[in-house]
């Protein structure tokens, strides 16, 4: 079956429970009302269904290639929907219009790539990555690197990528080797191996823009002394045209689990002509910038895929006739819809809870990101710093779990033949397990979450987000429809506090305990976040309990059901956390 985008929910989100158009108009963009941006929505769903799902599975069948060294072929199709996306202006929609873009704000975009990702996963990321290399060059480059690559980027015209991993330094990038060597004009000469880069090549655009991590001659050892570079595929002149080819080749590309469609190549720099981009040895700061971007956005494509997967799990459930349902005796057919049984059901609004509540943390997420750019007090854009700092490891972790723990329970619900590959779940379990490992595995994103983000500051960030949702447990809770949602939720924050307070206590004496706890840690705050987003979305939901639009009914109903079933599983995390680090670390590593 085709993936449908899930236009309804997202308007629900952006409009109802975001209220993205009134927060754009305060912060005077008013041009991107609720009208502009569901035709954008619209624009973006006809464009998936129609041009990237159906290359979905050829592209996962005919994977990437190299018909010659150091050149890559994409799948069939990719190339004609790669120029027709360029055609119809979609890679500036988030770009500067000072660059050739539209502007529109990070939360449409997010939007944008949910859908694109829910589609076809294996190509989104190629437009996907290009456009966080826009955003690092934005955000770090001089105002020449500026007027020559962000046009290129937000035209289409040349692609972007990110060079970090090499063999030995894949999460302890102190470790990395690649060279940086200054020449007399002040451009460097990049020598190194760079391993499973995104894209690294690809026949979809006329140039390649590489933001690569390299190491100065006199730079300080570790992380410290690592600088960032924008090593061209391609030597452009001053006026941006391409010109000599660099001394920039792809080795190799990977044969791997998913996205089969996404070339992940092994790239040579062999004495390559780069440009330092930002300060010396502070490369690792701004290539944060992207990754932070990237974190996000990866977060909204898994959300995409568990939305694919799950259409696919709700249609079979519907049609399948298997056994009786308990207490009924049906029609003329001697077998029930399986999506009858309790057990059925279970998997399915598992599902949906996942994804809804994903997809609203998700979108807040980015329209923090928004306000941190665009608000017009300063105060507020200080407060969306400090709480997207917190959001971002949790949305991109969180959502990459929930969708391969999601898409599991989606092929559950096919049977045996969501293990076969025509029904088109198993390719959506195979593409979506990169998302937990690659920008930063979840054990990392965890490790930022709890060692830097909570302990790093003793707790008081933390404090502040779990004021906020303690304040609106206290507007809704003397309202008697709001309370099955407020009181759950004040006692979690109230449980997150404690713990959150006894690990500031407990990691001052035990180096493993922050380690130890991260994991779980970032799953129950994920579950608080996901409590408080439900609760938000059922309190918008109960204003239209009279409506014959069915979404406000669903949304109490799942709201009722992750409260009443998945909430539950915050008192094991709780008591996980509380275990410490003894049991994992006490064991020799004879014993393991
Ligand atoms: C398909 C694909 C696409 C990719 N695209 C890109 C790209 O475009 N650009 C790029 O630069 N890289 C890319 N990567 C690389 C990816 O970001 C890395 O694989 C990832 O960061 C993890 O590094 P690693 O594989 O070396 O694992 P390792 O760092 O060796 O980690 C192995 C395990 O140890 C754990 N671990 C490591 N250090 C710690 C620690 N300090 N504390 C606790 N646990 C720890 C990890 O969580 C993990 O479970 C891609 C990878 C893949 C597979």
């Amino acid at each position: 079956m085709t993936y449908q985008s899930p236009s309804r929910d997202m308007q629900f989100v952006l409009q109802e429970l975001l209220q993205v158009p009134a927060m754009l108009a305060s912060c005077g963009k008013p041009e991107f009302d609720a009208e502009t941006i569901d035709q954008v929505l619209t624009a973006a769903s006809q464009f998936a269904s129609k041009v990237i799902a159906p290359l979905n599975e050829l592209g996962d069948e005919h994977g990437c290639s190299m018909p010659a060294p150091g050149v890559v072929q994409t799948p069939p199709g990719f190339k004609e929907a790669y120029d027709e996306f360029t055609k119809n202006g979609w890679h500036g929609l988030a770009c500067s219009p000072e660059h050739g873009g539209q502007g529109f704000p990070s939360v449409v975009e997010n939007a944008v790539y949910e859908i694109l990702g829910g589609a076809n996963m294996a190509w989104s990321s190629y437009p996907g990555m290009s456009h966080a290399t826009y955003v690092n060059v934005a955000t770090n480059g001089s105002p020449e690197q500026k007027a020559l690559y962000l046009p290129k980027i937000a035209s289409g015209e040349w692609a972007g990528t990110m060079c970090l991993t090499e063999p030995n330094a894949g999460t302890d990038l102190g470790l990395m080797r690649t060279r940086a060597v200054p020449q007399a004009d002040g451009s460097y000469l990049i020598t190194g191996s760079k391993i499973f880069i995104s894209g690294g090549e690809q026949d979809l655009t006329d140039n390649i823009m590489h933001l690569v991590l390299a190491r100065m001659p006199d730079a300080p050892p570790g992380v410290k002394g690592i600088s960032l570079f924008i090593v061209p595929k391609f030597l452009p002149d001053a006026h941006g045209v391409a010109g000599a080819r660099n001394a920039v080749v792809c080795g190799s590309i990977e044969h791997k689990l998913g996205i089969h469609g996404n070339s992940t190549c092994t790239i040579n720099f062999d004495g390559a002509t780069g440009w330092l981009l930002g300060a010396a040895n502070k490369g690792l700061a701004g290539m944060f910038v992207q990754m932070n971007h990237m974190r996000v956005l990866v977060g909204v494509i898994a959300i995409g895929l568990m939305e694919s997967a799950y259409q696919k799990a709700l249609a079979y459930a519907k049609e399948r006739l298997q056994g009786r349902i308990s207490g009924t005796r049906a029609s003329g057919e001697n077998a029930d819809p399986i999506i009858g049984h309790a057990d059925v059901r279970r998997m399915l609004l598992t599902q949906k809870a996942n994804i809804e509540g994903a997809r609203a943390l998700a979108l807040w997420t980015a329209q923090l990101s928004d306000l941190q750019r665009i608000h017009p007090d300063a105060a507020k854009r200080e407060e969306a710093v400090e709480l997207l700092g917190l959001l971002t490891p949790l949305v991109k972790a969180l959502s990459s779990d929930l969708a391969v723990e999601s898409t599991l329970l989606a092929m559950q619900v096919l049977g045996g033949h969501g293990y076969i590959r025509e029904n088109g779940v198993e390719q959506h379990l195979r593409d979506v397990r990169i998302v937990g490992l690659y920008e930063g595995t979840n054990g990392v994103q965890s490790m930022d979450l709890l060692g830097r983000k909570v302990l790093g500051d003793g707790g008081r960030q933390m404090g502040k987000f779990l004021d906020m949702a303690a304040a609106f447990t206290e507007t809704c809770s003397p309202r008697k429809a709001m309370r099955e949602f407020a009181e759950p939720l004040a006692q979690l924050i109230a449980d997150v506090r404690q713990l959150t307070s006894e690990l500031v206590g407990t990691s001052a004496d035990d180096p493993h305990a922050a380690g130890a706890a991260a994991v779980p840690y970032l799953r129950l705050v994920g579950h608080l976040a996901l409590a408080w987003t439900w609760a938000r979305m059922a309190e918008v939901a109960l204003k239209h309990s009279e409506s014959t639009d069915s979404i406000y009914a669903s949304k109490i109903a799942t709201a009722r059901f992750y409260y009443q079933r998945l909430l539950p599983q915050t008192a094991a995390l709780c008591g996980e956390i509380r275990a410490g680090s003894s049991a994992l670390m006490e064991p020799a590593i004879d014993l393991f």
